[in-house]
């Protein structure tokens, strides 16, 4: 029986979880074996595939968890031909789409899709052929993209005259945290599909996510209907993973440098994948790279898609080692060979970055991933996402997983996605902070929290507000002599050691931040929270727990051909 965790039960009924549903004896068991190897030429499950194929041909709502590459698209292709009537399955990506129907058809399974931008004569042609055609030829899948049901009263109405007919087996909503503005790819159109468990009540609806928070699940299963229903959750932690943190430097010339080295060294012969923020970062990353002998491309959503999809397979074949990507180098991505995934600057939040750096690994052998930090990314991220509505407190969480001293990597996403590790499933030193554990101590950082007030406090009497950058300025002795205060003395630690605790006032919300517009750009500055002011008057003192000897960790040597490469 597969492991149930306790804080799983709280999203489902407890008489659910509970249920075995690995069993090969029901009345379709001989038959999903048969497809299994027939059809789909596979001659084992892998962890929890067979049941949920058991659990949604039993007609059981159900969201399934699984990390990505973990296979869960199987989990509703294979139940669609065992099934009476058509698989719907909604998807929010066209390219994903088209993978699996080619895929699909070359094994000689009948699918289809439609989207917004489907000719109409291609849709009737799909209609009819579904609610006309000849058995053995009525395609078993249909996939949708999620606008084509939200805003497409013709279809709905196509839908609704198929279930009449009971023509529909099942409805697959896969990367199902999209509907919930807490997981890292919020959809609006999939907030749409709420209705779907009414319109065809007896029909089993299967989501499908990598997305693992407790939260997260959740609020799918409320915006779609779904409460109480059955959860199966595969384990999360990648062990061949190595998690790294590492300071990035101010001057762009001193990263390229120490990454081509990295590259030329270390990761010779190995393919990776470098995230960046912008598009015009990705572009002059690789172009810095290339300069330095590194066969770098990019990508990113304003190249065309035949320049994108050139990129993708130049990088797929090997012919460059490394893409530059911004995030829209995601969804889809299938490489299982990938060694190092590095991030130029963080990610908009700890799901984000669990998904982006977990595209290394896919082949089970050691994959490295490093994330550069820079207290001063943290703002470009902030004046982005402060608009969304849980953005903040998201890149919040990932500004404490980047300043975090001393704990384990693994173990501080763990807790964010309130996973359980399976048993005796530890780090085995895959982490910096494992591989070089530090000592630590707790400090009081009341006094820097006075001080940040007091120079913030003293700006704004001088009709100016502080950026982060202005605010360190004043505090080590430099910028306006107006703005500094004499009797603030400079810190006597490094710039780096002071961000991370100021770094610390902002995820713990005593500082916040002032979101200022112009014509072009979003700025930060910097403001004092009146609630945190009236903890501190009333006696409140502020502590954080620092590293003592800050040293950088060395990374171990990346596994290849089951020999170890020297660094
Ligand atoms: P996910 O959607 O969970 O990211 P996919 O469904 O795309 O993953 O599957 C990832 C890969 O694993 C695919 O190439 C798929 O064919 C393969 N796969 C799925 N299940 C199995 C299995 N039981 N044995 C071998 N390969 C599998
Ligand atoms: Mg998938
Ligand atoms: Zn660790």
């Amino acid at each position: 029986q597969e492991q149930i965790s306790q804080e799983l039960l709280l999203n489902q009924s407890k008489s659910l979880a509970q249920k075995d549903w690995t069993g090969t004896h029901f009345e379709w068991s001989g038959r999903v074996r048969e497809v299994l190897q027939d059809v789909f030429k596979i001659s084992e499950f892998r962890h929890l595939q067979l049941s949920a194929i058991n659990a949604t041909l039993s007609k059981q709502d159900l969201i399934l968890v699984m990390p990505t590459g973990g296979g869960k698209s199987l989990c509703y292709q294979l139940p669609a031909l065992v099934s009476q009537g058509i698989t719907l399955v909604i998807s929010p990506l066209i390219s994903l789409m088209e993978d699996q129907v080619m895929q699909l058809r070359k094994l000689g399974v009948g699918a289809e899709m439609l989207t917004g931008s489907t000719k109409r004569e291609e849709n009737t042609r799909i209609k009819n052929l579904i609610s006309k055609g000849p058995a053995s030829e009525k395609p078993k899948l249909l996939f949708v993209a999620p606008e084509k049901l939200a805003k497409n009263k013709s279809f709905m109405s196509f839908l609704q005259n198929l279930h009449r007919a009971n023509g529909i087996a099942r409805i697959a909503i896969d990367e199902v945290h999209c509907c919930s503005d807490w997981g890292h790819d919020f959809r609006p159109d999939y907030t749409f599909l709420g209705v779907l468990r009414d319109l065809f009540s007896d029909v089993p609806i299967i989501g499908l996510t990598a997305t693992a928070s407790n939260k997260v699940i959740a609020d799918v299963q409320k915006i779609l209907n779904l409460q109480g229903c059955l959860v199966l959750k595969a384990p999360f932690n990648r062990p061949n993973l190595y998690y790294e943190v590492r300071p990035k430097t101010a001057v762009q010339k001193d990263w390229l440098e120490e990454v081509a080295d990295l590259l030329s060294a270390e990761f010779k012969g190995q393919s990776g994948i470098i995230y960046a923020l912008s598009i015009k970062d990705t572009e002059e990353l690789a172009t810095g790279l290339r300069e330095r002998n590194i066969k770098a491309g990019w990508y990113h959503a304003s190249m065309s898609p035949e320049l994108r999809s050139k990129a993708h397979t130049k990088w797929l074949e090997g012919k460059l080692q490394v893409i530059v990507a911004t995030t829209a180098f995601g969804l889809g991505i299938d490489k299982p060979d990938v060694r190092f995934v590095i991030h130029h600057s963080i990610s908009k939040s700890i799901e984000n970055y669990y998904q982006e750096s977990g595209r290394a690994g896919r082949d089970g052998r050691k994959a490295k991933c490093i994330l550069y930090y820079r207290f001063a990314d943290y703002f470009r991220l902030s004046t982005l996402v402060f608009a969304q509505q849980t953005g903040l407190q998201k890149l919040s969480h990932m500004l404490a997983y980047c300043t975090e001293p001393i704990k384990c990597r693994r173990e501080l996403v763990a807790e964010h996605f309130s996973d359980t590790w399976g048993q005796g499933d530890d780090c085995k030193s895959m982490c910096d902070h494992c591989r070089r554990p530090r000592s630590s101590e707790q400090v009081d950082v009341t006094k820097h929290c006075i001080s940040v007030y007091r120079l913030i406090r003293n700006a704004l009497e001088n009709e100016t507000k502080l950026t982060a950058n202005m605010l360190f300025d004043l505090w080590y002795g430099k910028g306006k002599p107006a703005l500094r205060l004499k009797d603030i003395p400079a810190p006597t630690h490094s710039r780096e050691y002071m961000e991370n605790i100021v770094a610390h006032f902002i995820s713990e919300g005593f500082v916040k931040e002032d979101f200022n517009f112009t014509a072009y750009s979003t700025t930060s500055y910097l403001k004092i929270n009146t609630a945190g002011q009236q903890k501190l008057d009333a006696g409140y003192r502020i502590k954080t727990i620092v590293a003592v000897k800050a040293k950088r960790p060395s990374s171990p040597a990346c596994e290849v051909n089951g020999k170890k490469m020297k660094a």
